[in-house]
């Protein structure tokens, strides 16, 4: 029980703020980071502000739970799916945001729109089919199966999911995809909102991920 407790309190601190974004009401929405052969993720219905690293359950690659003296999130197949599917995400978080959860109820994709789309979710914004919450692990393969190489993705009249490589990364990526689901709604109230070409978005994910900050994106390292 006391294997990851930085880790397992990592995930609890991200759960607190997605609380305070407004993006998770009561216990809806749920979390995980990868370990060696499995994962670690919330519990199931237990309120955040309770959750302690105690709380938090370890499961296998498998699904096999592990050790914990919980029942792991419902919703735990959604994690360990995407990172079966994604040997490059260290961590999952599934919110009910409002936006995200507004735009999953049209079943429909989010093209690239923005700049920090482009750089930080790297893709579209797919739609998974809608599952019933309580069918688990289809829940599981048609989420892991529509991400494709986004760090976001709708769950069609549920929710969404942000992954990336750290929990913290994870934690932008939901406020990044959370605003452009806000932002793809206002703009196609007015009009079409006219994509970046893919090219770019390429290029800019590639920017991001190794130039942003450094001399290497400066015009002849001025
Ligand atoms: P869990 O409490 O089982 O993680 O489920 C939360 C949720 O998001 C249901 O859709
Ligand atoms: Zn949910």
């Amino acid at each position: 029980m006391t294997e990851y407790r930085e880790l397992k309190q990592a995930v609890i601190d991200a759960c607190l703020r997605l609380e305070a974004l407004g993006y998770v009401i009561g216990t809806y929405g749920n979390a995980s980071a990868r370990i060696p052969g499995g994962l670690i993720v919330t519990p199931s219905r237990v309120d955040y502000h309770t959750i302690t690293p105690d709380d938090m359950v370890t499961v296998a690659d498998d699904g096999a739970k592990l050790d914990g003296h919980r029942l792991p999130s419902s919703e735990t197949d959604v994690h360990r799916l995407i990172y079966l599917a994604r040997p490059d995400v260290g961590a999952v978080l599934h919110t009910h945001s409002f936006y995200a959860t507004a735009l999953s109820c049209l079943h429909e994709t989010v093209p690239v729109i923005v700049e920090e789309q482009s750089q930080v979710v790297g893709d579209a914004i797919r739609c998974a089919p809608y599952v019933p919450a309580g069918s688990h692990e289809e829940l599981g393969h048609a989420v892991a199966g529509t991400i494709g190489d986004s760090n976001g993705v709708l769950l069609a009249n549920h929710g969404v999911v942000a992954c990336g490589r750290t929990v913290d990364e994870s934690l932008f990526v939901a406020q990044i995809v959370e605003r452009v689901c806000q932002m793809y709604l206002m703009t196609r109230a007015i009009s079409t909102p006219v994509p970046i070409p893919s090219t770019h978005v390429r290029s800019e994910r590639d920017r991001w991920l190794y130039k942003y900050g450094t001399t290497a994106d400066h015009d002849g390292g001025h």
